[in-house]
């Protein structure tokens, strides 16, 4: 349902990502785990053309595009099958809850102001938070607004939501309610791309982990293979240091 050949991203003389050939299938969970600077959250950011790749083809849907020369308007429409979760959560400060998670549906989907907030409405009763609709970001916990960040990507109703190391800026007491979020869109088949370090989330839920190492895939799996027969040796050194 997704397709990546051989995106290539370079910042300046570096290349970050060097050829990365990605599937996802429809209602897969995916997570990519790797050491930091290995251009995990660049393959993330690509795949939302918060970055413009170099190199490579993206099928998406109905789309199939050249990544280095699609128009602004079948970016806007790649954008539309994509949503994103990111670390610091980057709510809106002077919105509410209710207001941070109908404000795409408002700016990005041009629906009316009552449609989008019904659906915020739906979307916070989902994510347990319904007494916090007109909570501002600040008066929330961090895992509250990770929550919110979540619910944001969840009203976008986008095929594949990514999600960049969603629970690593959080106090760890804040930790399991978002995975715990996470749990439950998984259960629901949610398609997910995971960027995280998070071994035990992608032991119990992932369909696929695949490891990254210098802008490479260098080895994919279920994770049972590959947390316990990893075949390369820079996996097996990865795995080490954080299992
Ligand atoms: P990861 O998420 O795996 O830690 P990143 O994708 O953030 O890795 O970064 C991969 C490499 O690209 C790193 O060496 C990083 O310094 C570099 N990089 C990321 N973003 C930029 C940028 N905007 N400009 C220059 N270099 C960048
Ligand atoms: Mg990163």
């Amino acid at each position: 349902m997704i397709k990546l050949e051989r995106l290539t991203k370079r910042f300046g003389d570096t290349t970050v990502l060097d050829g990365i050939d990605l599937e996802i299938q429809q209602g897969e969970i995916i997570v990519v785990i790797g050491p930091s600077g290995t251009g995990k959250s660049t393959l993330l950011r690509c795949l939302n053309f918060l970055e413009q790749p170099d190199g490579g083809r993206l099928t998406l849907g109905p789309l199939n595009l050249d990544l280095t020369q699609a128009s602004k308007s079948e970016i806007l429409a790649a954008r539309r099958h994509t949503a994103f979760v990111f670390q610091n959560y980057a709510l809106f400060a002077n919105k509410t809850a209710l207001e941070n998670i109908a404000e795409g549906l408002i700016v990005v989907n041009r629906w009316p102001r009552a449609k989008a907030h019904q659906r915020a409405r739906e979307i916070l009763e989902r994510i347990g938070m319904s007494d916090k609709a007109n909570a501002y970001p600040a008066s929330l916990s961090g895992g509250q607004q990770q929550r919110v960040g979540i619910g944001r990507a969840m009203a976008a109703q986008a095929e594949v939501i990514l999600f960049d190391e969603p629970t690593s800026s959080l106090d760890p007491e804040w930790v399991d309610e978002v995975l715990a979020l996470m749990k439950q869109l998984a259960r629901e088949r949610q398609t997910m791309l995971v960027v995280t370090h998070e071994m035990a989330f992608a032991r119990d839920v992932a369909d696929r982990v695949v490891f990254m190492e210098g802008g490479r895939i260098v080895e994919q799996g279920p994770p049972s293979e590959l947390f316990h027969a990893p075949q390369d040796p820079r996996t097996r050194d990865f795995l080490r240091k954080v299992l």
